[in-house]
């Protein structure tokens, strides 16, 4: 059985809460991340047909990374397939973030509640790539997707080797080092879409990395897509998180993959 089309899954998204599910559906399938325990809190109760919450301490956002708690996280978690973000970021000169001691700890205690309980994890690298892969060799995890990835060709074919996921957004969809070291089964393709950049109406769209991610490995846009929810599919598979998957998102991996 076929899906035809395939709505567009962006695999690491930031959606208001404030929005209806009526205005979420225009976004398409979307993984959507949240930033603090807090926000996390109000989102993953939610149903919409489409949209996977994930629970979340974002590295930059201080208060996020104080209020952590590590039993109030493993909660959050056990009802979605989805984490994130999560991860470290050391680009505090450049805007200010969280102490990095702080992170590290919280991100330590938050690889310990998954390597325990498999989920879809994002991982926010930015600035600190080496330090996320000491980091997960440290504590593995089932699947960790690294979104937004910047790390050098080295740093990306240990990240393979450590099994990880890449969630690439268009701003570095075009870097060799994915099609040169990434097997097509790891990608995913994300927006990062954060509703408060303008203009915050835009909905997620990732029409445009899945023509760049296309470009690199030789498929056509289409091609991509079907790549992006099979990918996602065996990434449920692994993590053994169908159960917990939206009706609507689970009938639509099934289909995709051909699973039933
Ligand atoms: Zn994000």
């Amino acid at each position: 059985m076929t899906v035809e089309p395939l709505p567009s899954l962006d695999a690491h998204a930031h959606l208001s809460l404030s929005s209806s599910g009526v205005e979420l559906a225009r976004s398409g399938a979307v993984l959507a991340m949240t930033t603090s325990l807090e926000e996390a809190d109000l989102a993953v109760g939610r149903r919409e047909p489409l949209v996977i919450w994930g629970p979340g301490c974002h590295p930059r956002k201080v208060q996020s990374q104080q209020a952590f708690e590590a039993g109030r996280f493993r909660a959050l978690c056990e009802p979605t397939a989805v984490v994130g973000e999560i991860g470290l970021d050391m680009g505090s000169r450049l805007y200010g973030c969280a102490p990095l001691d702080l992170q590290v700890r919280n991100f330590r205690q938050a690889l310990e509640v998954l390597a325990s309980m498999p989920r879809l994890v994002s991982i926010h690298s930015y600035h600190a790539t080496r330090q996320v892969l000491d980091e997960l060799r440290r504590r593995p995890i089932r699947v960790p997707v690294l979104h937004w990835w910047t790390g050098t060709a080295a740093e990306t074919r240990e990240a393979v080797a450590l099994g990880c996921c890449f969630s690439v957004h268009s701003a570095v969809a075009r870097q060799s080092k994915f099609r040169s070291h990434v097997p097509p089964d790891r990608l995913l393709v994300e927006s990062d879409h954060g509703y408060n950049d303008p203009p915050a109406a835009i909905p997620c769209r990732v029409e445009w990395v899945e023509h760049l991610v296309g470009q690199q490995y030789g498929l056509e846009a289409a091609e991509v897509r079907r790549l992006v929810w099979l990918n996602l599919a065996a990434i449920v598979r692994e993590t053994g998180t169908r159960s917990l998957l939206p009706d609507q998102m689970g009938a639509i991996l099934d289909a995709a993959s051909g699973d039933r």
